[in-house]
């Protein structure tokens, strides 16, 4: 089958592999689409991830072989499916830190989501994989994923109806947030530096935009709240958006890190004021079973609007092009079809 090698952020070939073989408790999954997601990227371009190597997670598929033990799905089917599995019995899953969890940060689809045949454990299949209704927006449900990750960010800050957020970066994880926070009964102040970005933020449901180029962020959100925002949910960190987080929450606000900062992560921060104006800085990383058991209600239900989110669909060949545009930030999402 064809898989897509990355050798490093420059060099990706599409080269023929051997076909997974499945076990009698496992499914092999024919994809149709897959996202690149903002962890792939981070992953091609970290020297210290292990290359050439098969990335994605991000499944819509078709189940093509169920193994003899498997009752929930057959031949033909349609299914989203994500990538990792916590244990439920480990001291961190137990503490509510399931993407903590050692065995979720080791299981995984093979080999990835970025070639033409995946296999599914009998774990992926009890947890992580749903079926889709034959009249579903196949490419809707690629959201599935990120919608669950940004859930249990959302999930792990505590808010009142009505209080403020600031969505800080208004990609593709900003844009989910902006309407699962509106959703929630938040209002939403969206930050980026792209005036586009920000009038999209504004048809999806953000209540105000700032731009940092042009606009002081901290005396605009004074402007519009006067005490601050409760909760800075950070899908780009870095100190910028850090230490201007510190300075427009409201006092005892809290900031969630949700974006990596990748290598310039080291950066000095005031102490003294998270001290004396009790702030909390948290984070939030990935998803879990339950987040996208939820994530694909919303979606199937229509809650959130994707369509302005998905514009072109390339073949796996044009990965380059897809990551490029991606990172141009000329398109939100990059979708292959298989
Ligand atoms: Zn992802
Ligand atoms: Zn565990």
């Amino acid at each position: 089958m064809k898989a897509l090698l990355c050798y490093n952020q420059n060099e990706f070939k599409l080269e023929e592999i051997d076909r997974p073989g499945i076990l009698k408790d496992e499914m092999l999954i024919e994809m149709i689409y897959t996202g690149l997601c903002g962890s792939d990227i981070v992953k091609i371009f970290d020297p210290a991830v292990k290359k050439p190597a098969v990335f994605g997670h991000e499944v819509v598929g078709r189940v093509v072989e169920a193994g003899k033990n498997i009752t929930r799905f057959k031949s033909g089917d349609v299914v989203v499916a994500a990538h990792h599995i916590p244990c439920y019995r480990c001291h961190y899953c137990l503490h509510g830190n399931h993407s903590m969890c050692r065995r979720f940060k080791e299981t995984n689809i093979y080999p990835g989501s970025f070639c033409q045949y995946i296999r599914l454990s009998k774990e992926h299949i009890r947890y992580t994989t749903f079926k889709i209704p034959p009249d579903s927006n196949l490419l809707e449900a690629l959201f599935i994923e990120p919608l669950a990750c940004c859930i249990r960010a959302v999930d792990r800050v505590t808010f009142r109806k009505d209080d403020v957020f600031s969505v800080v970066g208004t990609g593709i994880i900003g844009m989910l947030f902006i309407q699962l926070i509106k959703l929630s009964g938040g209002r939403v102040v969206a930050i980026d530096l792209d005036n586009n970005r920000l009038s999209m933020a504004r048809f999806l449901g953000a209540a105000y935009t700032i731009n940092p180029s042009n606009q002081n962020v901290v005396q605009e959100i004074k402007d519009i709240t006067d005490i601050g925002v409760d909760i800075a949910i950070l899908s780009v960190t870095n100190k910028y958006t850090l230490n201007d987080a510190l300075l427009y929450l409201r006092d005892g606000g809290t900031v969630n890190i949700f974006g990596a900062s990748g290598k310039e992560s080291r950066f000095g921060i005031d102490f003294e004021s998270v001290y004396k104006r009790e702030l909390t800085i948290m984070s939030s990383y990935s998803a879990t079973p339950e987040t996208l058991r939820r994530a694909y209600d919303i979606i199937a239900s229509r809650k959130i609007n994707l369509s302005p989110l998905i514009s072109e669909i390339m073949p796996l060949s044009d990965f380059k092009k897809g990551l490029d545009l991606m990172l141009k930030r000329k398109i939100y999402k990059a979708i292959f079809k298989l």
